[in-house]
This record gives C-alpha cells, sequence and structure tokens, in this order.
C-alpha cells in the first residue's frame, strides 16, 4: 500500500491538464457536459431540492458521496471480490468497457500503457507476493458499453467502468472506487473520462493524467483531502485564483442564506455552487 500511495502522489505532481476528478459527489450527471457547465448542473439540482440527498452526513446512508476530509470512515467502497473458481484466492476484478469506436480509437491505447504503467511500477502481479487482488478485464473487442443509440449494451455488466473522451471537459475525470448497486444501480456509474486535449497530448504528458485517473478507479483520493491533512498542509484559500471573483459574488449575490467566502474555502459541496477553483 505504502509504493501504492507513493505512486499515485507521483502521479498527481506530474499532473499538468487534469481537472475535476473525481466529478462532484462522485456522480458523473454534475459532471458538465455539452450544454452546461458543472456549475449551472449543480445549482440546478440544488434549485430542485435534489443536491441534498447526494450529501448525507453519514456513512450508513443510501447516499454515494461523503466529504472525505471531516466526516470519519472511508468515503469509498472496495471493489467487490470476484468468485475464486477454484482459486487459491478470489481476485478483485475492476471491469472495464469502451463506451464506443471513437472511445477504442482515442483511448483505448493510452489506457492499456497507463495501467502498464501501474503493474510494472511496484504494482505487479496479484497475488501473496504483491499483496493485492486487483486484476482488470476488457470486454471482448467489438463489443463497446453502449449501443449507437447510447443506451446500454446489456451484454456489458451495469457496473463495468465506462470509458469515454468528454468533449466537454478538459483533462480527466474518473469515479472513486466501487459504488455499491443499494447507492445507485444505473449502469455507466463507473466512467473514466478523457477530454480532447488529453489524447491530443503526446503519450508521455497523456499517461501521468491516465494514471493519476485509473488510482481513483482504485479507490485512492488526493493528497489533500486525507483527513489528517491539516497536520501537514496549510490551505491559503486566499492565494487560489479567482478568489476576489468568488467572494464578490457570495457576498453580492449569495445562493443560500449564511453563504460566505468562508464555507466555500472549508466544504467543497459549497464551492462547487459557486464555480470556485
Ligand atoms: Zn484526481
Amino acid at each position: 500500500m505504502r509504493v501504492f500511495l507513493l505512486l499515485f502522489t507521483g502521479f498527481a505532481a506530474l499532473l499538468s491538464v487534469a481537472s475535476g476528478c473525481p466529478p462532484p459527489f462522485n456522480n458523473f450527471d454534475f459532471l458538465g457536459n455539452s450544454t452546461e457547465d458543472t456549475a449551472a448542473i449543480i445549482d440546478a439540482a440544488f434549485r430542485a431540492g435534489e443536491l441534498d440527498k447526494y450529501l448525507e452526513p453519514t456513512m450508513d446512508s443510501q447516499a454515494g458521496w461523503h466529504d472525505a476530509v471531516s466526516k470519519r470512515g472511508s468515503i469509498t467502497k472496495p471493489w467487490p471480490k470476484s468468485p475464486s473458481n477454484g482459486k487459491p484466492a478470489p481476485i478483485v476484478e475492476l471491469p472495464f468497457c469502451l463506451r464506443d469506436p471513437y472511445a477504442e480509437v482515442h483511448a483505448k491505447y493510452v489506457l492499456e500503457t497507463a495501467l502498464q504503467v501501474w503493474r510494472v511500477n511496484g504494482l505487479g502481479e496479484p497475488g501473496p507476493h504483491s499483496g493485492h487482488r486487483l486484476q482488470w478485464t476488457f470486454a471482448d473487442p467489438g463489443t463497446y458499453c453502449r449501443h449507437p443509440d447510447g443506451n446500454w449494451n446489456k451484454a456489458v455488466h451495469g457496473h463495468t467502468i465506462e470509458v469515454l473522451i468528454n468533449p466537454a471537459i478538459s483533462g480527466g475525470a474518473a469515479s472513486l472506487g466501487f459504488t455499491p448497486p443499494a447507492w445507485d444501480s444505473r449502469p455507466g456509474r463507473h466512467q473514466l473520462a478523457l477530454g480532447e486535449d488529453v489524447w491530443k497530448l503526446p503519450l508521455f504528458e497523456a499517461l501521468p493524467v491516465v494514471a493519476h485517473e485509473i488510482g481513483h478507479l482504485f479507490g485512492l483520493t488526493h493528497e489533500h483531502q486525507r483527513p489528517d491533512r491539516d497536520h501537514y498542509v496549510k490551505f491559503m484559500c486566499h492565494n487560489l485564483v479567482g478568489y476576489e471573483a468568488v467572494k464578490r459574488e457570495v457576498e453580492n449575490n449569495p445562493k443560500r442564506n449564511g453563504d460566505t467566502i468562508e464555507k466555500i474555502c472549508e466544504d467543497c459541496s459549497v464551492a462547487w455552487l459557486y464555480d470556485s477553483p
């Protein structure tokens, strides 16, 4: 696990273009699309009274998102063990599928190479010698996550990680760990989404971005989101690019009574409402 975390830190340091990963509340419904940006989508959900159900405060809720820093316990669920099929120990399978032929052309190679980066840089093969059970698999060639009409391909298990190119985002975004069906059973809830800018990068620049996102799929969060981060990191919110504009916005045009720049700095669920950096 130590190697795991060091690797992830390294990938984070190399990260140059990725943004917004994982998606808000670990739900791709809140990620910007071709017609609306992320802040507008969250604002609409808030105004419709639908946001609170994603912000349940306890770990045993049916909601799929928790604050990584201030809430106790893990915010992620591990991927389930697969049946052992007679092998000595069960593996934990991360199944991947490509959304469509476009993703196959632009995301498949960089994904496979980034998975190899994890494999050869310390993760190794699953087993007692490496201390992990992670194994990734791919849908059969020519089998895509979705049909051309956008509907999920029922030949693919609904919890399979959907790999796609999302022209509305820059960098990458990935779901965090495993979302249990009791929280959300929709197919496509596990995703690895890459912006058009990623596949246009040289491979050596795209690889850290995709490898970083794969860490989220495994269930890893960013170092600055660790519950003990305040022992090691001093966050100076006022140094963020865009701080003054967001401060003016919340002072002059608050979306909710009681919203302040301090709350925006401390609580990402408030920050998202203001599209704060
Ligand atoms: Zn990330």
